[in-house]
């Protein structure tokens, strides 16, 4: 096993989209026992495939405080979704940021395991926030692209540190309302196209 390198913001590969998997075997095995490394190593209590630049639809889990409920689904999809909530995420891809998002408060998530069966789970709470977090990722979703409140700074790459809110501008697609990035200097740092 080995702990990967986690693409960060504003690394543009936390925006692509991540492909099926369609072989199961050691390959993915191997995959998935460096992205729970990863993870455990980086005191997370998510990853997506996304962010250790594997562009294939994996995630891993474990919100258990003794690290004992490892969970890993390939090719999660959300089959249902009810109730809201809003919970203050935090991501490996940004470190020290700190957002409040509003999420589904309840899923059901259709996936296969590392065996290559089909599975269903339910969930509430963290782990669902977790499960549609990590989801997003692999379609080149962050949770900085929802509207929030959040009052952490980050660095644009180029030229200045802001206060976080103030580089979003929403605008709204057909679906979903995206934020655009923007820094002060004008720069579109990473936007939803
Ligand atoms: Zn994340």
């Amino acid at each position: 096993m080995a702990v990967l390198p986690v693409v960060r913001f504003p690394d543009p590969r936390l925006k692509l989209v991540a492909k099926s998997v369609e072989s199961f075997g050691e390959a993915l095995t191997k995959i998935c026992a460096d992205m729970l490394e990863t993870m455990y190593a980086a005191e997370g209590v998510g990853l997506a495939a996304t962010q250790v630049n594997v562009q294939q639809r994996i995630i891993v889990l474990d919100i258990s405080e003794d690290r004992s409920q490892v969970l890993c689904l390939i090719n999660p999809i959300i089959i249902k979704a009810e109730d809201e909530i809003v919970w203050e995420e935090g991501c490996l891809s940004f470190p020290g940021v700190y957002a409040k998002v509003k999420r589904s408060a309840k899923v059901k998530v259709e996936f296969y395991d590392i065996q290559g069966e089909r599975q269903e789970m339910e969930a509430d709470g963290l782990t669902a926030v977790c499960l549609q977090h990590e989801i997003d990722h692999l379609n080149g979703i962050t949770f900085c692209w929802y509207p929030r409140n959040c009052s952490r700074s980050i660095t644009c790459a180029n030229c200045c540190t802001v206060p976080y809110h103030s580089l979003f501008d929403s605008t709204r697609s057909s679906t979903r309302t995206w934020t655009k990035i923007i820094c002060f200097c004008g720069k579109n740092m990473c936007s939803r196209e």
